[in-house]
């Protein structure tokens, strides 16, 4: 069998650099960062992921008091996640659920529904799929216009138009790139977060780009926007705060830290149902971060000042002016903080 081999270089994160340009912005605070989610207006474009360790109820309360949202997870009873939409519903904000596309999905959003959800998510770690492309069908047929649907995960811009021609309003761009994700390894599949989003952004479907997976800080966060995505999707830049589900855990050295774990993990499979199939996910701590104000705070101020950099007083004029450059390793040395540890203390 003779076949052409060609390998192309994808580009994530690190690779890249976004370059400082004229700005006439005096302050942070010209600088507008939300951004829309169908009949939505976000002063905030982050996300919390729908995850066991990151997105309950009071992770919910707290993103919609920022501007932003959680995606309540979809592991737990129908009654109790329907519950928490509710709750957020008296609250007068948006709310947003996961559930699958198999099993008792079609009578969980039902349920979320009746509650009042605005956004349903279809929340698979393969979504370029038949059963995503017949799940959306059957919602569709059920609940069309009832909700915001959103939809993934994706890696590539075949998979975002397909999701996006099916019916998906946005979707969840990125395979393989979680922190506590081990699909890469287990099955050899995925594609560098930010070229995902470079790609779809290509894309002339109106669906939502979410940048979901592999986000360490607020530099990830600006290069995503300016890569495509309209929103940015965090696990476990969230997972180590007060309103994230779980107890603080004290390490033997006195530390404080709270559990992130994959959903695909053996420990979230095993209590979920009490057996595990693939395992493509790991369980982990993560420090203990406070309130998730905090760490909010800290991401809003990055963001802004990212778009101030680029001379762009929101996101559309900055994904217009941005530019990138690609680094070499040495300049990827020089970009870390990298005096020595000793001179720094
Ligand atoms: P993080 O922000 O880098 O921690 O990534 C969070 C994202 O990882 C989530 O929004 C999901 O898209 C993805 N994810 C969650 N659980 C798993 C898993 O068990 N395996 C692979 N990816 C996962």
């Amino acid at each position: 069998m003779s076949r052409e081999i060609k390998f192309r270089e994808c580009l994530s994160y690190d690779d890249v650099l976004l370059v400082p340009q004229y700005s006439d912005i005096r302050t942070r605070s010209e600088v507008d960062i939300g951004s829309q989610m169908g009949q939505t207006r976000f002063a905030i474009p982050i996300i919390a992921s729908p995850m066991d360790t990151v997105s309950g109820f009071a992770m919910a309360s707290k993103m919609q008091d920022f501007g932003g949202f959680a995606v309540l997870h979809r592991y737990c009873s129908i009654e109790d996640q329907a519950e928490a939409v509710t709750k957020l519903y008296a609250k007068m904000g948006p709310s947003a659920a996961a559930v699958g596309i198999t099993g008792d999905y079609l009578e969980r959003i039902a349920a979320l529904a009746d509650a009042g959800v605005d956004i349903i998510c279809l929340d698979v770690a393969h979504g370029h799929h038949i059963v995503m492309r017949e799940a959306i069908d059957n919602i569709k047929n059920m609940f069309d216009g009832q909700f915001h649907l959103m939809a993934g995960n994706i890696a590539t811009i075949e998979g975002f138009n397909d999701l996006a021609d099916w019916g998906a309003d946005s979707i969840r761009c990125n395979i393989g790139g979680g922190s506590i994700c081990s699909t890469r390894i287990q099955t050899g599949h995925g594609m560098p977060g930010l070229e995902t989003i470079l790609h779809c952004a290509q894309s002339d479907r109106d669906a939502i780009i979410i940048a979901d997976g592999g986000i360490r800080n607020s530099g990830d966060i600006v290069k995503a926007l300016a890569a495509g995505a309209d929103f940015v999707m965090l696990g476990s830049l969230l997972a180590g705060t007060v309103e994230a589900p779980g107890e603080i855990i004290r390490t033997k050295d006195g530390e404080k830290m709270k559990t992130y774990r994959g959903m695909a993990s053996k420990d979230a499979q095993m209590d979920w149902r009490g057996r595990y199939s693939s395992n493509e996910g790991v369980s982990t701590m993560v420090p203990y971060a406070g309130p998730v104000g905090n760490i909010l705070d800290d991401l809003i101020g990055g963001i802004k000042s990212g778009l101030s950099y680029s001379g762009a007083r929101n996101i559309r004029e900055f994904q217009a002016k941005s530019k990138f450059i690609v680094q070499t390793s040495a300049s990827q040395t020089e970009s870390g903080t990298h005096i020595s540890l000793k001179a720094a203390r």
